[in-house]
């Protein structure tokens, strides 16, 4: 079967033994994932994980192994790739995305294969997730993307009529927007500079949008939307470090700033940090998302409640992985990009 792999600074197609399904595990054949930011940066390098991409993805169970009782052959679904342990100090907590079992955890070979097996703990602890018959495959690739922006927004203790400003309008960006304005924002705006993704912002629930390189734009912005008070949340949506400080000036006092985009490695947090000190600002950087998140998500996308299909701008089957690669990283052509697979595309 193919999978598309990194290799050094590619992404390319390589053949592979299909999996099979061992004692409590599942093996899925692949309809659609979504190309991720973080997989962008495992490709530039920026982000040294397991360097397995692909997590975003949804398709047909094709095999259960012996002793799975809560699903079938057949059932269409999204898979989670990381699950907590739901037992240590840090997941006893709450705090279950920074538990040491969840990175660890991984389907095999990644979601960019044909056919990708989903081992016995995830099975068992919840992370595969039938679709409901109103999510189609395209929306189903969004769910954990929009999962991070759910378990971001309950972790920072937003609240109903909360103002959001968001800097960074990638797809990351946009579905944070989408999901806080689902759960009653009662003002959101965002700074992007690619035309093509304020167009977006603004057809789904973003107010206002500012280009970040006009000075003073988006303080400008916020000023006027907030009567010079501050919104309740600022968001930095990207990697940015010139994001960072940018947000730092825009929350209310004793606002919050949420560190959401997965940041340049390297870099320092440049803030006025007395101004954060006396306006008590709550700096909170949140990561990844949880199998109970993304099946919220989930139920709102299935209610109606969550529109995210206009965000996918384009899908590409595996075989042509590196041009997805290509658009994904470009901004001013792509929005979300979806690798498509053999449940979705019989030819691709
Ligand atoms: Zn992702
Ligand atoms: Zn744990």
């Amino acid at each position: 079967m193919k999978v598309g792999r990194l290799d050094g600074g590619r992404v390319v197609l390589t053949e592979a033994d299909p999996p099979r399904a061992g004692p409590g595990e599942v093996v899925v054949r692949l309809a659609a994932c979504g190309v991720c930011g973080t997989d962008l940066e495992k490709l530039r390098g920026n982000y040294q994980s397991a360097g397995r991409i692909g997590h975003e993805p949804v398709g047909v169970i094709e095999e259960v192994g012996a002793g799975v009782e809560r699903h079938r052959v057949g059932e269409r679904v999204f898979v989670h790739h990381h699950v907590p342990c739901y037992a240590c100090a840090v997941c006893r907590r709450g705090d279950f995305t920074f538990c040491p079992t969840y990175q660890r955890t991984n389907i095999d070979p990644g979601g960019f294969a044909e056919r990708f097996r989903v081992p016995e703990e995830n099975v068992r602890r919840g992370a595969v997730l039938p679709l409901g018959a109103s999510v189609g495959w395209v929306e189903g690739a969004l769910l954990e993307p929009a999962g991070c922006a759910l378990t971001a927004l309950r972790r920072v203790g937003f609240h109903a009529g909360d103002s959001v400003f968001l800097v960074g309008l990638g797809p990351v960006g946009l579905l944070y927007s989408r999901v806080a304005h689902a759960l009653g924002a009662g003002w959101v705006g965002g700074a992007e500079l690619s035309p093509l993704r304020r167009e977006a912002a603004e057809r789904g629930g973003v107010e206002a949008t500012v280009d970040p390189r006009s000075d003073g734009a988006a303080e400008e912005l916020v000023t006027r939307a907030t009567q010079g008070i501050g919104v309740d949340l600022a968001v930095v949506a990207t990697g940015a470090p010139a994001a960072v400080s940018l947000a730092a000036r825009l929350p209310r006092r004793g606002g919050t700033l949420n560190l959401f985009g997965l940041p340049e490695a390297q870099s320092r947090l440049d803030a006025d940090l007395q101004a954060l000190y006396l306006h008590g600002t709550r700096v909170i950087p949140t990561y990844a998302t949880t199998e109970r998140d993304i099946a919220d998500v989930h139920a709102l996308v299935a209610a109606g409640r969550l529109s995210v299909r206009d965000l996918v701008t384009h899908r590409l089957p595996l075989a042509r992985i590196d041009e997805a690669f290509r658009l994904a990283a470009a901004p001013a052509e792509a929005l979300k990009v979806v690798v498509t697979g053999p449940a979705l595309d019989p030819d691709g």
